[in-house]
């Protein structure tokens, strides 16, 4: 890791100097989330260009708005990523994980091979499965329903965070309900939270040119707000490196946060930097490399001030920026380390390199060794107390009701 990176979340000045060494135009925006105002759309578009000393005061603010919020443990989950499927018709330009059903690639698992990676997840001391997959047209809708009754008939107690807006979309479609229909199935065949993902940026332009199948922003909206209101929870994301424009990606954040303040349904906001090198977006020249380093403390710093008081919870990923630059987020702004994995092919397949699996104790100890207190937690933030792991074997159970807190704040 670059020591010009470290340098810049461990810049010596104190958080006073910073301020006064900024532009003035950066120094009130950031006075104004210290004070707890709400930025708007366009202090957010301010934010995502600032650089030099504007953005080490940045990512400092950040740092302690951080610290006031939710103090100094870092939490991380150990989990098992399962994509069950890599077979999907729908095309996304920025995904290198999806083949034809003919591709000698293809595959499409099993329940009963499900089950082996979950009894394996279980044996590994996961307490969560989460399960995303291609939108493969030979699966019908109530596919997605079955998968969770065989999981959950062994497992009772595991956490199964699973299925996209997309595939639940395309499962309601199939099976022919209304999305409030098929996400009641789904939550009461034991599915626990879903992904917010398929958000990417949350705007019908840009959502034209990286996938025009994909489910469009009032679906999405439709959807994640549905899921909410049954008492489903929610990650929630934004892809951010490729065609989007800084107007754009504030306005993603400010409609999560208006989403946010109705429901309160999300647990966390990951920003996911787009990993570009087997995608057809790249090898159709529709866009650069996206900057490594620099942006990813400014998009994490900015997202810290855009939601605050509103979604606490901010989750680095290791798989997006490796273990050494997600470690240094830790400094701009993130509380939260994310999974084990133990198993990931939607980044590996688009070209990441850092991996599938990083032990919990890797986890930990990159957390320590910046004088922070690593925290495992289960899947809406609670707490993994020792003795309650070694009570249940390292078994899941631990997630909550997934009820949604009275306070439109994210739990912890
Ligand atoms: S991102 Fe998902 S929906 Fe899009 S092509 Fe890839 S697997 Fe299919």
């Amino acid at each position: 890791m670059s020591t010009h990176l470290r340098d810049i979340v461990q810049d010596e000045r104190t958080h006073e100097a910073l301020l006064a060494a900024a532009t003035p135009a950066t120094t009130r925006i950031l006075e104004r989330a210290l004070n707890r105002e709400e930025l708007s759309v366009e202090d957010g578009v301010h934010l995502l260009s600032v650089e030099g000393d504007d953005l080490r005061a940045l990512i400092r603010t950040a740092d302690v708005v951080r610290q006031e919020d939710v103090g100094d443990e870092v939490t991380y989950i150990v989990n098992r990523n399962i994509n069950w499927t890599n077979i999907c018709f729908v095309g996304c330009q920025f995904c290198a994980f999806a083949v034809h059903r003919k591709d000698p690639s293809a595959y499409n698992h099993s329940v009963d091979d499900v089950l082996v990676k979950v009894q394996d997840a279980i044996d590994r001391g996961a307490t969560e499965v989460c399960m995303q997959g291609g939108i493969n047209p030979e699966l019908g809708g109530l596919f997605y329903r079955d998968l969770l009754i065989a999981i959950k008939e062994k497992h009772p107690t595991l956490h199964v965070h699973a299925f996209s807006p997309m595939e639940i979309m395309y499962g309601a479609r199939r099976a022919e309900m209304s999305y409030r229909e098929f996400l009641s199935t789904l939550r009461d065949a034991g599915l626990g939270t879903i992904p917010g993902t398929a958000a990417e940026i949350l705007d019908d332009d840009v959502r034209e040119i990286l996938s025009h199948k994909k489910v469009d922003v009032e679906t999405w909206v439709d959807i994640v707000t549905t899921a909410h209101e049954l008492g489903l929870r929610s990650s929630s994301t934004v892809m951010y490196g490729h065609i989007e424009t800084p107007q754009q990606v504030a306005a993603h954040l400010v409609l999560l946060r208006d989403i946010q303040k109705r429901t309160g349904g999300f647990t966390e906001f990951v920003p996911l930097r787009f990993i570009h090198t087997f995608t057809q977006l790249f090898k159709r020249g529709l866009v650069q490399p996206p900057p490594s380093g620099e942006n990813d403390f400014r998009m994490y710093a900015f997202s810290r001030l855009m939601l605050r008081g509103w979604i606490d919870n901010l989750q680095t990923s290791w798989v997006k920026l490796g273990a050494e630059l997600s470690q240094l987020t830790l400094m701009a702004g993130c509380n939260d380390f994310g999974g084990t994995l133990m198993e990931e092919s939607i980044s590996k397949s688009a070209g990441a390199d850092a991996g599938e699996y990083l032990p919990a104790e890797t986890i930990r100890e990159l957390i320590l060794d910046i004088g922070r207190i690593p925290v495992q937690r289960n899947t809406t933030y609670g707490r993994i107390e020792e003795q309650e792991l070694a009570a249940s074997d390292g078994i899941g159970g631990r997630s909550g009701s997934g009820a949604i807190p009275a306070r439109p704040v994210a739990a912890h």
